[in-house]
Order: structure tokens, then C-alpha cells, then sequence
């Protein structure tokens, strides 16, 4: 049965490593072009290599891309070419502190990565999008965003933001085919896990006691499913758990 998803051009962001990485998997077996983009562009490439060996009939173009400088996102995307479905997926948690102790470099860091990256990209492809009359922009937000927890005031804060941007864009795009959605992760087994204790081990052993976390793999299949939709289904928003987080 040929997929809803074949042919069709897939730009992630953030894709070099856990659940981009994995969308980049997902999508790749479903037939479709990837655009891959990420600062680390040598995993990009290893990424694109053994994808193209196991699926010798898509095109995968792989780019260099910090989602928070602006006008390299507009220059990157210009090469870009249409794309069907955007993944901003790229984002980032720096350490877990309390809100006095949090330093001005890493708020930055998460408010430009996690909401004005966003922005940038999306900024850089609706156009094209809305010229086409079509599309299906998929943000990766998080449970974060939804309810805050101690010590990440900052990090659901930027989840709360990419939110409210795509409540936002599902208004501004209403008189178009557009589709806008928002997956909501619970906790997944990523690099992300590592920076999110600064490397200690036996505060991510504490934390994930009794929870089974997804994996990249598990969001990666719900993406696929919600840009798999037929065009006038749009699911606009879903939060996914491991079983025994609430
Ligand atoms: P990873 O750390 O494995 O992946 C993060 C990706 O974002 C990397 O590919 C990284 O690539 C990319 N990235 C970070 N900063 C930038 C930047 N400035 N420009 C371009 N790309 C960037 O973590 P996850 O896969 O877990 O995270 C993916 C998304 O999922 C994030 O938005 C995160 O907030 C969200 N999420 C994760 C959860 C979890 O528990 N893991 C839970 C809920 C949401 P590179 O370093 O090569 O640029």
C-alpha cells in the first residue's frame, strides 16, 4: 500500500541525534525526501549514508543550520526547495535550577533555541507553504509546556511559548489547507536526558525509578502518524507518556 507520506519532502530540525533523528527514520521508511538540518552536520551526513543504503529511492539533502540566527535560517532555507511537512524539533533543556540560580547564558540559550528557532524556521517556510496552499507544520513541544515543574521555570516556560505559537498559528492558517499541529513528549531517553542532569547518573536513575521512558522511536512513530493523516484531518495537538508518567 503506498504511503500518504512517499514522495513527500520532510525538513526536521534538529535532527542529528534522538527524536529527530528518529522522525528522520520513520519518515525515510514511509518514502519520503528528508531535509535534514542540526549544527552537528557530520552526523547528518552518517545519518543520510546508511538511509540512503537502506532506502535507495529518496532524496535526503542534509544542512548545517543554528535555528537561532535568523538570517542563516532564511539564507539555509532558501535551498530548501517546497517543503510538505516541517518538523521543528530542534530544542534543548540546560541544567534544572531554581529560578534565582539560573544563569543569563542559559536562559538565552533555551528561549533562542526553543521558541525564537522556531520562529525563525517557520518564518522561513510558511511562505511557501501558504503560496502553495498546502502543508503541515509539527512542533515538538512538551509535557513541560503544559504543567510546570520545580526547577524548570525557563525550559516549560519555552515549551509554554511553542504552545501558544502553534494555538496561534492554527488561527492564522484557518482559511488555508495548512495543517498545525503540536506533539507533547513526556519523558524520552535522548542526549537530552544527559544534559538535563549535567551528566549525573544518579540523578536520572532517581528520576526515572519506576518509568520505563519513551524512546526516540515512540514519538517518531506519532509523528509519522499525524503528517500521515489524509489533507483535511488535522490533528492539532496530542501529549504521549510513557505508561507510568502522569
Ligand atoms: P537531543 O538532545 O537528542 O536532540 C536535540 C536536537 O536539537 C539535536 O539534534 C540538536 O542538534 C538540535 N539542536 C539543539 N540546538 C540547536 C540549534 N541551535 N540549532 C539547530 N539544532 C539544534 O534531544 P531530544 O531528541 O530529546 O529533543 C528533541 C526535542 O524534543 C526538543 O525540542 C525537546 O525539547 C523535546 N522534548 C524532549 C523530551 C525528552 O524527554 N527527551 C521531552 C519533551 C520534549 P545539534 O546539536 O547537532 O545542533
Amino acid at each position: 500500500m503506498g504511503s500518504r507520506l512517499q514522495g513527500k519532502n520532510v525538513l526536521i530540525t534538529g535532527a542529528s541525534s534522538g527524536i529527530g533523528e528518529a522522525c528522520a527514520r520513520h519518515f525515510a521508511q514511509a518514502g519520503s525526501n528528508l531535509i535534514l538540518a542540526a549544527r552537528r552536520k557530520e552526523r547528518l551526513e552518517t545519518l543520510k549514508q546508511d538511509l540512503e543504503t537502506r532506502h535507495p529511492g529518496i532524496q535526503i539533502r542534509t544542512f548545517e543550520l543554528d535555528v537561532r540566527a535568523r538570517a542563516k535560517v532564511q539564507e539555509t532555507a532558501a535551498k530548501f526547495g517546497d517543503v510538505d511537512v516541517l518538523i521543528n524539533n530542534a530544542g534543548l533543556v540546560i541544567g534544572l535550577d531554581k529560578l534565582e540560580d539560573i544563569s543569563e547564558e542559559a536562559m538565552d540559550t533555551m528561549i533562542d533555541t526553543n521558541v525564537k528557532g522556531l520562529v525563525h524556521v517557520t518564518q522561513s517556510v510558511l511562505p511557501g507553504m501558504r503560496k502553495r496552499n498546502k502543508g503541515h507544520v509539527i512542533n515538538i513541544g512538551s509535557v513541560a509546556g503544559h504543567q510546570a515543574y520545580g526547577n524548570g521555570s525557563i525550559y516549560c516556560a519555552s515549551k509554554a511559548a511553542v504552545a501558544s505559537i502553534t494555538k496561534a498559528l492554527l488561527f492564522e492558517t484557518i482559511d488555508t489547507a495548512i495543517r498545525i499541529s503540536e506533539i507533547n513528549p513526556g519523558m524520552v531517553e535522548t542526549e537530552f536526558s544527559v544534559v538535563r542532569f549535567r551528566g549525573d547518573k544518579d540523578k536520572a536513575d532517581s528520576v526515572y525509578k519506576g518509568l520505563q521512558p519513551l524512546d526516540g522511536n515512540d514519538i517518531a512513530e506519532t509523528v509519522v502518524f499525524v503528517a500521515g493523516r489524509p489533507d483535511h484531518v488535522n490533528i492539532a495537538e496530542m501529549l504521549v507518556f510513557p505508561t507510568n508518567q502522569a
